[in-house]
């Protein structure tokens, strides 16, 4: 892990309280695709946000924040970005990158701005022209929560990726699936033993869904979530 300074080079919204952040670090880092960095608000207060980028375009660390009224934690980091040119931050962290010795099909389940880890796990397989059969659930609570369900649908074009939505609160025309993401997850996937899983979102969702994939035959080695260090 290395403490790194880096430029602020943009921080714009991407929808409502959703923002894109822009950093340049003084040089390239190397980082595991689907990990995290800290940015250092204070010594005693450093607060993680998954890189979205893939590590071969580490010129440029793209993050997203959810920073809604009601969540200052997210809220102080955006307006400490938008004040400062400059802003430090730890890297890199976390144990659920993308394994690169499994060769299994890859199920990427995503919460909310979880999808950032998604982002950064799916543009490192493109760009290293990987070839591998990915699934990706994203659920929010209703289609503006997928606030890049855009790009998702484009990369489904590339073939080998399954875009499969989910949305809490589906406005009537809505077609696809409903509920809770993971639940949409265990009804297309009767035997998860052959899966290579990726989860982020909310603690409380990886919470359940360790339980229930487990139960429905995936080893708990092929599960990955940063999420299982904190909970
Ligand atoms: C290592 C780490 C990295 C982080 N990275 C980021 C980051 O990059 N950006 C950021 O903004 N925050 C980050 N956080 C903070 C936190 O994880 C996010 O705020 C949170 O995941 C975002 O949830 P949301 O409000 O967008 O999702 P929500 O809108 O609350 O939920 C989206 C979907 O998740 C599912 N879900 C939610 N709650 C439950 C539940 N109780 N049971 C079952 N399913 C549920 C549902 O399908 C729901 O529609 C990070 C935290 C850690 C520890």
């Amino acid at each position: 892990m290395k403490r790194i300074s880096c430029k602020v080079a943009s921080v714009s919204p991407i929808l409502d309280d959703i923002f894109n952040v822009e950093l340049q670090p003084q040089e390239s880092q190397s980082f595991v695709a689907g990990q995290y960095l800290q940015i250092v608000m204070a010594e005693d207060d450093k607060r993680p946000f998954s890189l979205a980028s893939s590590p071969e375009q580490s010129d440029v660390l793209e993050l997203h924040i959810g920073a809604p009224e009601g969540n200052p934690y997210a809220r102080q980091v955006i307006d400490k970005l938008k004040k400062s040119g400059e802003v430090e931050v730890e890297m890199p962290f976390g144990n659920a990158g993308f394994d690169e010795a499994s060769q299994r099909p890859i199920l990427i389940m995503v919460g909310g701005t979880g999808f950032s880890y998604a982002k950064s796990i799916i543009e490192h397989l493109v760009d290293t022209e990987q070839d591998r059969e990915i699934y990706l659930y994203w659920g929010g609570r209703n289609l503006g929560g997928l606030y890049l369900h855009e790009l998702a649908y484009q990369w489904e074009e590339l073939d080998q990726v399954k875009f499969v939505p989910v949305l809490e609160q589906a406005m009537p025309q809505w077609t696809g699936k409903k509920g809770l993401v993971h639940e949409a997850v265990l009804e297309d996937f009767p035997d998860m033993s052959g899966l290579e899983v990726y989860i982020a979102g909310r603690f409380e969702m990886a919470d359940v869904a360790r339980t229930a994939f487990t139960k429905q035959g995936l080893p708990i080695e092929q599960l990955h979530g940063d999420a299982y260090e904190f909970i």
